[in-house]
């Protein structure tokens, strides 16, 4: 995913500070959530796209959106769930992503020592996930709503209504299991903190030439078809990026350069299955 939990904060802050009147602003607030779930469900992202225009699907899976063709791994998260919502409740609710992961994974920050919390059970009881894990664990409490971001706290995690039913174990969670989609951020996390993140495997690659071959060669199929210059369907740094990238969702395909709404609306599912196509074994 190529964006984090303070893009939530920051877009949420943003819309609270603005002129609008209150109505407006839930609407807005209500629309970042449908997108946040959007981003991360691991279900049909067109039924889900549907339902929240009030349409009822044809089916549960529409067979093309990106989690319909490669359907992400979904594991049982009900005790990583627990730990996060339990972290955050003995923390006091006070404290963000960064925080809440330190202490899961019992790292001795000066955040830490200042506020006793090594002290607390939940100390270095998340060993077995990873920073970046956390991460993306996470972000999907949110996306369900059984943690919400404080935007006038800082972005402070603090519980929901369904938070308790959670941390009881009475309501079910699945999670996404962290795929290659995470590489980008993983990088980037890395670069911050030399130790925990998983080495990245997908960045920094050459462009693969069997993924650009065939990019040309589609390119070239729909510059015919609609009568256009192929530069004009799509540029050739363009190409290059998705060739070097290899985009495995529409969010991430959307942080190309070049790749703007529109041709995201129009090539955005076939530049994928390309890319899917074209994936290099290991
Ligand atoms: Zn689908």
């Amino acid at each position: 995913m190529a964006y984090g939990l303070t893009d939530i904060v920051q877009q949420r802050r943003m819309i609270d500070e603005s002129n609008g009147a209150d109505a407006f602003k839930r609407v807005s607030i209500r629309k970042l959530d449908a997108l946040v779930g959007l981003a991360e469900t691991a279900n049909c992202r067109r039924t889900r796209l549907l339902g929240y225009f009030g349409e009822t699907p044809n089916s549960a899976r529409c067979g093309n959106c990106d989690n319909c063709l490669s359907p992400p791994r979904v594991r049982d998260g009900k005790v990583i769930a627990q730990k996060l919502l339990s972290c955050a409740y003995r923390t006091g609710q006070r404290f963000g992503a960064m925080h809440l992961i330190d202490v899961l994974v019992g790292r001795m920050t000066d955040r830490v020592k200042q506020f006793g919390h090594d002290k607390l059970s939940v100390f270095g009881v998340g060993r077995e996930l990873n920073e970046t894990q956390w991460r993306a664990a996470l972000r999907q409490l949110v996306a369900m709503g059984h943690l919400a971001p404080d935007s006038e706290a800082f972005g402070a995690l603090k519980f929901t209504e369904t938070s308790r039913g959670v941390l009881k174990g009475e309501t079910e969670v699945m999670l996404r299991e962290e795929t290659a989609g995470s590489r980008v951020r993983a990088s980037r996390t890395r670069s911050r903190r030399g130790d925990l993140a998983p080495r990245p495997t997908g960045a920094g690659q050459p462009a693969d030439a069997t993924l650009l071959a065939s990019l040309r060669a589609w390119r070239s199929e729909v510059a015919r078809q609609r009568g256009m210059p192929a530069y004009v369907v799509l540029h050739d740094t363009t190409i290059d990026g998705i060739a070097t990238a290899r985009p495995t969702t529409l969010s991430q395909l959307r942080d190309i350069p070049g790749i703007g709404d529109k041709k995201l609306e129009h090539y955005g599912e076939d530049l994928l299955k390309l890319v899917a196509a074209a994936r290099p074994s290991g």
